[in-house]
């Protein structure tokens, strides 16, 4: 049986305003075990919430809809899921204002959820023995208060209690989604596995989802028994879990170790100083970072040499070797890691093409650098993105005595 999100007005279809309360439903149910398997966007015109609804009852157990509960004559949410359901109007609260009396009424049998942000009410209701509807109201505020402190949530939670599930997400960096897809074999084949693999610029993630059925080992430890198994499959690949972020994850273990890093940073132009520097409490490991973006600032403020640059060019292993250890003097610190790159769209040679980037490492007993070809027709941005990754990376590595970051060439 489905668990269903319904987003309802014109704006959304003619993508004037994004669909974030969809976003927001799916994840609330997500974390009550009750994972959304289909979203659905429709107009404002009479009739559609009407036949969507005929159509999916008999196949949902929990309809969520969003939006059309305001006053306005396009707002037809309540008095539509009313007939569905076979019920009259009624109202929760007494208004001497039309307008706010059309937002307090709901159907005779449902459950009010209140809210506090605004006028509308939204309402849980029952379709059949089977099926809940639950109508939220439009502003994104207004969906989130009345789900989550009106009363929707709880409905949510009870009907997740009769089918256990749970989530997890692993977070990778160092290769490709279709080698992580490889490194999982048999594990995206288990039934009671549903398994999603998902990239951005920052990390390819395994999402896995976990069912229990009677008798059979709960959610939860499945879910565990499964995050070992992708230790197993993706070993020093894996980084982190759920809410973990990169930067968080190399901050953390920096001042485990009592160790201290700098940076030094061409094409990302101080991006990999920003995410040390976001997390709280960097200032404990991080002290120092150059941007140094032309031959003159590497050879001035890095002692890069000249002779270097000019033999292998600024986009070197070695030019990138020769900043970090730079850097790794300039600060005083245990470590420090280095980026030189070619970031484009243009710049590129047949040589040293869009997307070349050198991540360079020096620590208290090495100094080397890594060659990385990052996604060029991604665009600039996801360059710079997939370098401050890489440079995270080789970080972290390093910080836990693993092998370093594989070469991409
Ligand atoms: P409504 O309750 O349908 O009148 O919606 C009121 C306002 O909430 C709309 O004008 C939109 O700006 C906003 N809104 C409605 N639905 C959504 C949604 N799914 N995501 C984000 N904003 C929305
Ligand atoms: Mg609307």
């Amino acid at each position: 049986m489905d668990v269903v999100v319904i987003s309802i007005g014109e704006e959304l279809l003619q993508g004037r305003i994004l669909d974030t309360n969809a976003n927001f439903i799916s994840g609330e149910l997500l974390k009550l075990g009750l994972p959304v398997n289909k979203r659905f966007t429709i107009g404002d015109k009479a009739g559609e919430l009407t036949t969507l609804v005929n159509q999916i009852q008999s196949s949902s157990r929990l309809i969520i809809c969003c939006g059309g509960l305001g006053p306005t004559v396009d707002d037809r949410v309540r008095a539509e899921l009313a007939e569905v359901c076979g019920q009259q109007l009624i109202a929760v609260a007494e208004h001497h204002q039309d307008v706010l009396q059309k937002q307090a009424m709901i159907p005779e049998l449902a459950k009010a959820l209140r809210n506090r942000r605004g006028t509308a009410w939204g309402f849980a209701c029952q379709l059949s023995k089977a099926t809940w509807v639950i109508s939220l109201p439009g502003p994104p505020v207004e969906c989130r208060n009345t789900f989550l402190d009106g009363g929707g949530r709880d409905i949510c939670r009870s009907l997740a209690q009769s089918c256990a599930n749970a989530f997890g997400v692993f977070h990778t960096a160092g290769l490709p989604e279709s080698k992580i897809e490889r490194a999982l074999g048999d594990l995206l084949d288990r039934p009671n596995l549903q398994i999603g693999i998902n990239a951005s610029p920052l990390q390819v993630s395994v999402s896995v989802l976990t069912q229990s059925r009677p008798g059979e080992i709960s959610a939860e430890h499945l879910l565990e028994k499964t995050a070992a198994e992708l230790k197993q499959c993706l070993g020093e690949l894996l980084w982190g879990r759920d809410q973990q972020s990169l930067e968080r994850v190399v901050v953390a273990e920096l001042m485990r170790q009592e160790h201290s890093v700098a940076t030094a940073e061409s094409c990302t132009g101080g991006l990999v100083a920003a995410a040390l520097t976001s997390v709280a409490g960097a200032s404990q490991v991080f002290g120092h970072g150059w941007t140094t973006y032309s031959n003159h600032a590497k050879q001035s403020q890095l002692n890069v040499s000249d002779e270097l640059i000019e033999r292998y060019g600024a986009v070197s292993a070695e030019c990138a070797t020769a900043m970090a250890v730079g850097a790794r003097q300039g600060a005083n610190t245990d470590w420090a890691v280095a980026a030189t790159g070619i970031a484009g769209p243009s710049g590129g040679t047949e040589d040293k093409p869009v997307g070349l980037v050198y991540i360079g490492v020096a620590g208290p007993s090495c100094a080397y650098a890594v060659r990385r070809r990052q996604a060029a027709r991604s665009g600039r941005l996801v360059v710079q993105q997939q370098t401050v990754r890489d440079c995270l990376d080789a970080l972290r590595r390093e910080l836990l005595g693993l092998s370093c970051l594989p070469e991409r060439p």
